[in-house]
């Protein structure tokens, strides 16, 4: 979902925006008002994450996969292989495409225990000094794994993938070299990534990067080396005014621990549906969930569907059923999932 303020604004301004008799997608981006914009759009987000002064913001194309391959590619020469937390699909697709560039090695791996889903802690002594960076994914949406707390690697730089849960609550940006999100899950359209990458990062890329891929020309043109994805990025900006008129980051993010915490205990006061993520890892994001026995999915499915709940099929990897809640997710949408769960489950017991 996106904010229901912010599609109204869209809509209010498609035809005409800022009295111009245009559309914001119909003018160049080279044009003063549409460079106000942007840059209005980087400074609300530079205040909702407290973002420091030695950090870039880039505005990229490509999505969160973009990166899989700009990561690797801007940072190679930094060292002679990265290191990975391998915690679900995500992360084990940024790996394969970093193999690609550069050798990779996984320091750990999600572990089971007492049937739950847990993140082994990381230590700065499990990171190869020699390593270019350290990536890992800090939500796994497609598994409902959510890392709140941030890994111990030395003098390594840490890259992350905040795909799906940046700006759901404030984060220490300072403890980054790198972070970047495809936009469509917490920011706004597809199409569009963002990148905040620290000052001495911007000098090791391999020669063979793609220049409207590489971090210092984009930096250095105001991520205008080429025509940005203008109309995702206007739409970010609405976002970002958004969460800014809703008190910021700290109040989102209590928004979400109450939705969140409304669907974990519906889930664990059933006696039927069944969430196997440690609590300390559950996402406040991606909700997963199985139901006793398959044969009950269609049914699950068609029923919510026509209780006008929408998504709720996990992805096809893991089965089950998965609530995406991000930000824009209202609590009245998360309470309306509950009451019908509960009247599914006392109809199927
Ligand atoms: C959605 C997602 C991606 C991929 O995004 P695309 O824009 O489709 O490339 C990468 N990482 C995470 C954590 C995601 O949720």
């Amino acid at each position: 979902m996106l904010p229901k303020e912010v599609m109204v604004k869209a809509k209010e301004e498609f035809l005409n925006w800022q009295g111009m008799g245009r559309s914001v997608m119909e003018i160049s981006h080279r044009s003063k008002e549409y460079i106000a914009m942007a840059e209005s759009a980087e400074q609300d987000l530079r205040e909702l994450l407290a973002v420091p002064d030695n950090y870039k913001v880039l505005f990229a194309h490509g999505g969160g996969r973009g990166q899989f391959s700009a990561v690797p590619m801007n940072l190679q020469k930094r060292g002679d292989s990265a290191d990975f937390l391998l915690t679900g699909s995500w992360s084990k697709s940024a790996i394969a495409e970093a193999n690609k560039y550069l050798k990779t090695n996984v320091v750990a791996d999600v572990t089971i225990q007492d049937g739950l889903s847990t993140v082994p802690p990381i230590t700065a002594a499990q990171i190869s000094p020699n390593s270019a960076y350290f990536h890992y994914c800090a939500n796994e949406t497609v598994d409902g794994i959510e890392i709140n707390h941030i890994p111990q690697s030395g003098d390594v730089p840490i890259v992350v993938d905040m795909s799906s849960n940046i700006l759901s609550k404030p984060i220490d940006v300072s403890k980054f070299g790198a972070i970047y999100a495809g936009a469509q899950k917490n920011i706004g359209p597809s199409g569009l990534s963002v990148v905040i990458v620290r000052d001495d990062l911007l000098d090791f890329a391999m020669p063979e990067t793609p220049t409207f891929m590489h971090y210092k020309t984009m930096a250095k043109h105001g991520s205008m080396y080429n025509t940005p994805p203008t109309y995702s990025w206007y739409l970010a900006g609405l976002v970002f005014k958004w969460l800014k008129s809703q008190g910021g980051v700290e109040s989102i993010a209590q928004q979400n621990s109450e939705k969140a915490t409304l669907l974990y205990e519906c889930i664990d006061q059933s006696g039927f549906y069944v969430n196997n993520v440690h609590p300390d890892f559950r996402s406040k994001m991606n909700i997963t969930f199985q139901l006793p026995n398959t044969e009950l999915d269609a049914s699950f499915l068609a029923g919510s569907e026509r209780a006008g709940l929408a998504a709720l099929q996990g992805h096809r990897n893991v089965g089950g059923m998965r609530a995406s809640i991000y930000n824009a997710m209202p609590i009245e949408g998360v309470l309306a999932l509950t009451q019908f769960m509960r009247d599914f489950a006392r109809r199927h017991k």
